[in-house]
């Protein structure tokens, strides 16, 4: 429909919000149903004896209040309308799912306490993940992090997070592994994740409570990414 004509005689205030009012009152009543077309600025500016800018105005007015949406090219319609009291979506956790993943986060920051390097990207994945360090001429030896990471796993290492202030975290630069990522700041406090005796660094991930939980890990490839970039990928022995 394109001839929706508002009528203003009994609204009061500005005249775009006469016509936004006059719009959101004839979808109330049904007389402009979802999906109606409504009249181009310059034709119901015509109509209404107003100028375009005040349609403009209106419709603005009506689009910020959800009533009606443009679509480039087409034109504007009036939205479906949105009940107060909306349905809530379900929400669960695959707990499986993200258990391994906590499993896996944690065992990536075993490794990197079991690689001197910085760390220039990462990856977790379901039951896998990858860091990227920059090893420089370094070789790094498939067996020997393998061995290192299963041994701090063995040692049942507790995993505890706390929270640092942002001057803290700015006096204390060591604490940033990753090289191409700076924890957020501003925000006033970093969260801190400490595997005891082994990893400390900013992190706002899902950990497991204690480093026995990881189980076995297994290194699974070691590739050269770039110059002095190395990927090691490792995985869960389920
Ligand atoms: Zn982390």
């Amino acid at each position: 429909m394109t001839t929706w004509l508002p009528d203003l005689t009994q609204q009061r205030g500005p005249r775009y919000r006469a016509i936004a009012d006059a719009l959101a009152a004839d979808i109330t009543t049904g007389k402009l149903p979802t999906g109606s077309r409504l009249p181009t600025h310059r034709d119901l500016a015509y109509k209404l004896h107003v100028t375009v800018g005040t349609v403009s105005r209106a419709y603005a007015e009506a689009e910020r209040r959800g009533l009606i949406g443009g679509e480039i090219g087409r034109g504007t319609f009036v939205r479906a309308r949105v009940d107060s009291a909306p349905t809530p979506a379900p929400l669960a956790t695959d707990w499986p799912r993200r258990y391994r993943h906590m499993r896996m986060h944690s065992c990536l920051h075993l490794l990197c306490a079991a690689v001197p390097a910085g760390v220039t990207g990462g990856s977790i994945g379901d039951g896998k993940g990858r860091l990227d360090f920059d090893a420089g001429e370094t070789v790094l030896d498939k067996a020997a992090i393998e061995a290192k990471v299963n041994a701090l796993i063995a040692q049942n290492l507790p995993v505890t997070s706390r929270w640092i202030d942002d001057a803290e975290m700015e006096s204390r630069p060591e604490l940033v592994r990753t090289m191409s990522v700076k924890p957020p700041s501003g925000q006033g406090r970093v969260r801190l994740m400490e595997v005891a005796g082994t990893d400390l660094q900013p992190c706002g991930g899902t950990h497991v409570r204690a480093t026995g939980e990881i189980g076995a890990v297994r290194v699974d490839k070691i590739e050269s990414k770039g110059k002095r970039n190395r990927r090691v990928s490792l995985s869960l022995v389920e």
